[in-house]
């Protein structure tokens, strides 16, 4: 069933405003009609039942807020090429992640020219990726950070994805409530930047005996972290 987002709170048994993106997709890219029934989450992230009504939405029924992880996800990502982002953005938000900061470090190859247009861009993604996964909430997506700024986003649990160390696997099973986790570019890190990273209160895991790419590294943690919350 087809899910949005509206920026308010829903009262069961109102009718709602729908905004002009929302009622373009129904109307005329389904094409559906009056009496359509689709999912709406409100911003305290509860989702309701709705029907199509003129240009409203009227409130039918409440289905709850149960789709959400127990486990708080922010997801510290290299900027890597720009569909390999942007197929991380979609992956992590239907996977479950809260928020995802986009990082730039030495080796990063992308430059990006417009911030503000980037950000709206990234956040249509994790909004589009939302709706279709029936998330209660969408994740936000930060500016974009350098290595010394990590320590705005600590976390309960804080990890560092680095390839060249001898660290142990994050221990997927025993972390609770809140973790932050932070992928590299196609090209790695510098030493010294890891160094950065650490003195920040993050400690360095393995993924494995591979090496995976940026993109699969960034999905990896995040789909192991969910497998294990929510057996
Ligand atoms: N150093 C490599 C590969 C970088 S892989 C090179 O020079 O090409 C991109 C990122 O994925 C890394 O920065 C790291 O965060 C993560 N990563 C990939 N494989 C990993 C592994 N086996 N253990 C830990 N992190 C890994």
């Amino acid at each position: 069933m087809q899910q949005y987002f509206v920026d308010e709170t829903i009262k069961p048994g109102s009718q709602v405003k729908l905004n002009d993106e929302v009622l373009h997709h129904i109307k005329h890219v389904l094409r559906k009609t009056d009496g359509y029934i689709f999912r709406l989450a409100d911003i305290d992230h509860q989702v309701y039942l709705a029907q199509l009504n003129g240009d409203y939405a009227l409130i039918v029924d409440q289905i709850g807020n149960d789709s959400e992880l127990p486990l708080q996800i922010t997801a510290i990502i290299a900027l890597i090429k720009n569909d390999n982002f942007d197929l991380v953005l979609q992956k992590l938000t239907e996977i479950g992640v809260s928020r995802i900061v986009p990082l730039v470090t030495r080796r990063t190859m992308v430059k990006i020219k417009d911030e503000t247009k980037k950000l709206v861009r990234w956040q249509k993604i994790v909004t589009e990726a939302s709706e279709q996964c029936h998330r209660c909430i969408i994740p936000q997506v930060e500016k974009p950070i350098t290595v010394n700024d990590v320590k705005a986003y600590l976390s309960k649990y804080n990890y560092l994805a680095y390839e060249k160390s001898d660290a142990l696997y994050l221990p997927y099973e025993s972390v609770s409530d809140s973790l932050t986790y932070i992928i590299g570019p196609e090209g790695g890190f510098d030493r010294d930047e890891v160094q950065i990273i650490i003195d920040q209160g993050f400690e360095c895991i393995s993924l494995g005996k591979r090496i995976l790419r940026a993109e699969t590294a960034a999905i990896f943690v995040a789909a192991n972290l969910a497998g294990a919350c929510e057996r």
